[in-house]
């Protein structure tokens, strides 16, 4: 089929791709993407203006080549496609799946029309390479004798061992859980995120001669102190895993429980692995969630799909504006009201409610107590206030409420056992860019990730994750090849990646 490949932008119309319908996908909990057919990838490609100044790659955090693995799309050049976005990107599978995409916002061509399907794209040319089996180990070609401790397998984790092992390093990865894959295997659902593609992902560290070491958990069973002696360098990839919680009247009532006890379950209950006795389910419940982030939206779609009786989600936030807000114009990320696919799925979402006290019944709780609240306008500062409004009291039915109000920090064990600088927040202190980046207060010890910057977002992961990687080589050998967004162009990328 022919396309237009100079001015596509003129011809076709943004089309992603359909899903399955709300009835029929809540009663799985497989992923319910459908895909676009390959004349249609192709156009939506041919969007791409192939921009001078491309503002998409300021948006990416992995500054993703945007526009060239668009060109490689137009050309058919699926082979390229995916050697381009392995460049800057270990797993694109993932980000085109679950990333919120803030390169679409800052794409040039949506400052008239609706942007390019970057992260559709960046999917579309991730599951052809899988389908076409291009995605295969590349173990390194030479040994540095050098060995390598990450502690935690979640983004960051995967992809600093990735990043280190191709450069020649032994690496162990030491992970507390059962499985590898941290907050992509047990926190995200299964119908955003497919669990056989992190494990197809496993595998292929594995065959690069990555060590995982799982029901590992440092602080606990092993010293970290022993991991400092025994390998070259030591990197933290924890996560920022402590909750949030909420100290008000009825804390203490049955029902209540943290997002993550909630959805590790359920991803448990997928994979058909054991969960604890009296395992947590919203089966005929009326479910409140406090918090509406990522979290929040994924215990909405799961309580749906395990047939909650109703539930709501709870925001203290007031509802931001819908379609575009000039608080934060392109190509800025912008605050706007954003529909998740869970919120699509049904119940009810709640804004500008704080939640007063938990009240119970035997023990278990039955009901919440909250309050409207009134915002002020944003200040210089772009600060924000709320106060209660007089008589505006309420009540909510409520069996089973889940805690999805953010992560504080990482937890405590490693960082005082190693006895590290934390951060104003909590986080394990450690510069992002300079001579010490990545480095914590102690020798040898390096950070990344959640545990590093708090709690974000899976590309934020794999970014910092490449990055540290890069650190981590600099330190062992006083030289890297490893590539990184803050040398620009191809420069460090394996020579066989670029094409002519
Ligand atoms: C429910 C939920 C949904 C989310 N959805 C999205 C989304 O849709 N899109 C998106 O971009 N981001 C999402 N996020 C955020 C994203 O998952 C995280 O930002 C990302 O996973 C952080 O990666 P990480 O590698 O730093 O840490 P994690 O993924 O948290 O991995 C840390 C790993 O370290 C292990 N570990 C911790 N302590 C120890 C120890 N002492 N010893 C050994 N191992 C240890 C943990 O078991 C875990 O496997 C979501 C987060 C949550 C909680
Ligand atoms: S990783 Fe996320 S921000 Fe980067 S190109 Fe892909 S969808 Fe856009």
């Amino acid at each position: 089929m022919s396309v237009n490949k100079d001015r596509g932008f003129m011809i076709y119309q943004r089309e992603t791709p359909p899903e399955q319908p709300v009835e029929e996908r809540i009663k799985h909990w497989h992923e319910f993407t459908l895909r676009l057919p390959a004349d249609k990838l192709q156009q939506q490609a041919c969007r791409c203006m192939n921009c001078g100044v491309p503002f998409c790659h300021s948006g990416c955090p992995l500054g993703n080549f945007i526009p060239d693995f668009n060109r490689a799309m137009q050309d058919d050049d699926w082979e390229l496609a995916i050697q381009i976005l392995h460049s800057t990107n270990n797993f694109p599978e993932f980000t085109g799946r679950v990333c919120p995409a803030p390169c679409e916002p800052a794409c040039c061509l949506g400052v008239t029309d609706p942007p390019v399907t970057i992260k559709n794209n960046e999917r579309a040319i991730a599951d052809r390479a899988i389908a076409d089996g291009r995605i295969r180990p590349n173990p390194p070609k030479h040994e540095t004798g050098k060995c390598v401790a990450i502690v935690g397998s979640g983004p960051a984790g995967l992809a600093a061992a990735q990043q280190l092992r191709r450069a020649g390093h032994r690496v162990t990865v030491y992970e507390r859980s059962d499985v590898p894959g941290g907050l992509l295997v047990y926190g995200i659902p299964d119908f955003k995120l497919d669990k056989h593609l992190v494990q197809r992902r496993i595998e292929q560290l594995e065959a690069e001669g990555v060590v995982f070491q799982c029901n590992a958990w440092v602080g606990r069973d092993i010293d970290p102190n022993d991991l400092v002696e025994k390998y070259d360098a030591v990197l933290l990839t924890v996560g920022s895993t402590k909750p949030r919680d909420l100290n008000i009247p009825g804390r203490e009532l049955g029902g209540i429980h943290f997002a993550m006890e909630f959805l590790t379950q359920q991803n448990r209950r997928v994979a058909g692995r054991p969960n604890p006795e009296n395992e947590i389910t919203a089966q005929g419940k009326a479910v409140v969630i406090l918090g509406g982030g990522d979290t929040g939206a994924d215990c909405h779609g799961t309580s749906i799909r395990q047939g909650a009786r109703s539930v709501r989600s709870v925001e203290l936030l007031p509802r931001p504006p819908e379609g575009t807000n000039p608080a934060t114009p392109w190509p800025m990320w912008p605050n706007i009201l954003r529909t998740s696919s869970s919120h699509q799925e049904g119940g009810e979402r709640l804004w500008s409610v704080l939640t007063k006290e938990f009240i119970g019944e035997n023990g278990h709780v039955k009901k919440i107590i909250a309050v409207r609240l009134q915002w002020s306008d944003p200040d210089a500062n772009g600060t924000r206030t709320f106060k209660e409004i007089p008589g505006s009291q309420f009540e909510l039915e409520a069996d089973l409420v889940l805690l999805a109000l953010g992560f504080e920090h990482p937890e405590d064990d490693i960082p005082q056992q190693l006895g590290l600088k934390r951060d104003p927040r909590g986080n394990i202190a450690a510069d992002y860019v300079g001579p010490a980046a990545f480095k914590t207060s102690r020798e040898k010890v390096f950070a990344a990730g959640d545990a590093r910057r708090g709690q974000s977002l899976v590309v934020w992961a794999i970014h910092e994750g490449r990055e540290a990687a890069r650190a981590v080589d600099l330190f062992l050998q006083g030289r890297t090849l490893l590539p990184s967004i803050f040398s620009f162009g191809y420069e460090g990328a394996a020579p066989e990646l670029v094409k002519p």
